[in-house]
């Protein structure tokens, strides 16, 4: 049987690339979109390379949005869902950060993966190796962000680095309320050569390609019934909370 992912935020990037590799594998990609027009052009991409890509209209910040597209899916048994979509925000340090900002960034990283992920479980729960990957960033593990290494522990924002955490935290709420369904973290780089995927997102300032900044994202979606769950893992393996 053909196995199915759902990525949001698969119109470009990192979640564009991810959907690029698992249709090169044969599988079936709902590719996510917030915009019609950007999405249909990533699909028609997508398809001119082979893979069986399907557009998915999806603002993750739309209760109504994620409502129209799991009745999109509702067909088909949900393998791999991969919550990408993801905003950066302004780079606001925390004594000029203002409520509206945290709310936009949490919007899209935290509640949208909570709409998302809820929407999906029952199309997840069709399958026999349901997994979720969470993707977030260096810049959500309080080992990275307190080691006066890591060039992100002198950025002083606080919306983009605490969202992430958040979604750190309900990745693993989540992995031990339902042992059935894997939930794992993933984030593109190399942490501890200070190396991200370049991207439209950090103005492509980032050492890694695209493929590069997939390969956490990949691994964890092709675990088997055995992988694991609740785990924090970038391009080189496990990383600290
Ligand atoms: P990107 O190229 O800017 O892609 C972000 C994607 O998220 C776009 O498709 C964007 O859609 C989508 N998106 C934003 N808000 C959305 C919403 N409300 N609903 C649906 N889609 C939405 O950035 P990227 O680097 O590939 O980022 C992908 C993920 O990786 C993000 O979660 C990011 O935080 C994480 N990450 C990336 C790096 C890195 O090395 N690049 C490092 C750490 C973490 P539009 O095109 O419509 O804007």
């Amino acid at each position: 049987m053909t196995n199915t992912a759902l990525i949001t935020g698969a119109n470009k990037g990192l979640g564009f690339e991810a959907a690029r590799r698992l249709g090169e594998l044969g599988w079936t990609v709902y590719v996510g979109s917030r915009d019609v027009g950007r999405g249909e052009e990533a699909v028609a991409r997508l398809r001119a390379g082979g893979a069986d890509a399907v557009l998915v209209p999806l603002d993750v910040t739309s209760d109504e949005s994620v409502a129209a597209a799991v009745d999109l899916v509702r067909a088909d048994a949900l393998d791999v869902l991969i919550n990408n979509a993801g905003f950066g925000g302004h780079g606001i340090a925390p004594a000029s950060v203002t409520a509206e900002e945290l709310h936009a960034v949490y919007d899209t990283n935290v509640y949208g993966v909570v709409r998302v992920t809820n929407g999906f479980l029952p199309l997840l729960r069709k399958s026999a190796n349901p997994r979720v990957v969470n993707i977030s960033s260096g810049g959500g593990s309080f080992a990275v962000i307190t080691d006066p290494a890591q060039p992100i522990a002198s950025m002083h924002e606080l919306a983009y680095s605490s969202s992430k955490a958040a979604l750190n935290m309900i990745t693993v709420r989540y992995a031990q309320a339902m042992p059935e369904v894997k939930f794992n973290v993933a984030t593109p780089g190399e942490t501890v050569n200070h190396k991200f995927a370049a991207t439209d997102m950090n103005g492509h300032r980032g050492q890694l390609t695209v493929t590069e900044g997939t390969d956490s994202i990949l691994r964890l979606a092709l675990i088997d019934a055995d992988g694991p769950t609740a785990t924090f893992e970038d391009r080189l393996g496990p990383l600290a909370w």
